[in-house]
């Protein structure tokens, strides 16, 4: 089991690593982001990841190269409908 725990930076609420964010129909962000575990296990040309902050899918434990894992975020950003909620205090 690994690849499945996401950091996020305290600041933005997005993943560490996030080098892209695409929007979604209602609003919500999609992040692209680096994933150090997943480099680490599968090596760094398969080191990517998304997650969207409206509807929290992503791709689970999978990594993937950088334009598959951008196609895929941008993808689910033109068809995914969720809204920013704000988080649990
Ligand atoms: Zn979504």
């Amino acid at each position: 089991m690994s690849g499945t725990f996401i950091h996020t930076d305290s600041a933005t609420g997005l993943p560490v690593g996030t080098e892209a964010v695409f929007l979604t129909l209602g609003s919500a962000l999609v992040a692209l982001f680096h994933h150090p575990e997943s480099a680490a296990t599968h090596g760094e040309h398969l080191a990517y990841k998304w997650v969207c902050l409206g509807c929290k899918t992503g791709d689970g434990p999978g990594s993937a190269l950088r334009h598959t894992a951008r196609d895929t975020a941008n993808k689910h950003a033109a068809t995914c409908r969720s809204i920013p909620w704000p988080n649990a205090a």
